[in-house]
């Protein structure tokens, strides 16, 4: 079932999707080569603890698997659910952080890829090109489109027109109460396939694309989803609600950026304007 949210309910899953933000935009601060993964992790949980949240990925998944931590920390090859670890960033890392923050019964859900000083060209071109495939699919979460709408605008950008490798085994998905709910949001598809939207829904959307092909692994600790050719891949996601004229992203890219903006670290000049995304 895909719940339609109240006003009042989308403004809580806002204020939990802007909490994302926030820790986001602290870890664009403190990235820089020579700390490690786990360090960052910290810094995150004491953040989103802080700030009256609390981390939506430690301790999920089943039982006897649970997520180890608070951020997913996926570092080149690495697609999603990276464990925060002893590694130590260098300059040419990329590294895709996902998290999410539950907090007045209302998840938010948000990743960014950054750049760690001077980073290929190729790499860049494929953080920029997922970043606008992204806010192409988030303006086609609108009223009577389909959730294959949205699927087709990440896919035509990045595979049909770049040739990026666009992951399969792993789709967005509605968000709220739970952190994750129907529908499910693959990153392919056809347009007019698929569910029909309502106003008033709300989607993380968010695209995995690998640099080579589409292949994935996931490796022994039942986790960390891998590139099987070994070339790097990226993630971003937004919280999203489903509008009438269009989508709206209800986590934000702009202060990430603009800390991004401000750590020299980062200055690797892949930043683009992006439409307007509120
Ligand atoms: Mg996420
Ligand atoms: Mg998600």
């Amino acid at each position: 079932m895909i719940h339609i949210r109240s006003k009042e309910e989308i403004e809580l899953i806002r204020k939990s999707a802007l909490t994302v933000t926030a820790t986001l935009t602290q870890v664009a601060n403190f990235l820089k080569p020579g700390i490690t993964t786990l360090s960052i992790d910290k810094m995150a949980e004491a953040f989103i603890r802080d700030n009256g949240g609390v981390p939506s990925f430690k301790g999920y998944g089943p039982a006897s698997l649970p997520f180890p931590a608070s951020l997913c920390i996926s570092v080149n090859e690495v697609v999603v659910h990276g464990f925060p670890s002893n590694y130590e960033l260098k300059d040419g890392d990329i590294i895709s952080v996902d998290c999410g923050v539950y907090m007045n019964g209302y998840h938010g859900d948000h990743a960014y890829t950054f750049a760690i000083g001077e980073v290929k060209p190729e790499v860049l071109k494929l953080m920029r090109i997922t970043k606008e495939a992204l806010m192409n699919a988030v303006y086609q979460a609108r009223e009577n489109n389909r959730v294959g709408d949205i699927s087709f605008a990440v896919e035509d950008l990045t595979g049909r027109q770049n040739g990026y490798g666009v992951v399969r085994e792993l789709v967005g998905h509605g968000v709220g109460k739970k952190l994750h709910e129907d529908p499910q949001v693959p990153n392919y598809g056809r347009r007019g396939d698929g569910k029909r939207l309502k106003q008033g829904m709300v989607l993380a959307i968010e695209p995995m694309i690998n640099l080579g092909t589409k292949d994935v692994l996931t490796l022994e600790d039942g986790w960390t989803v891998v590139t099987a050719d070994g070339k790097p891949s990226v993630h971003y996601e937004h919280t999203t609600l489903v509008g009438k004229n269009r989508g709206e992203a209800l986590s934000n890219f702009a202060p990430i950026e603009a800390a991004e903006r401000a750590n020299p670290e980062l200055n690797t000049g892949h930043l683009v304007d992006l439409p307007v995304t509120a």
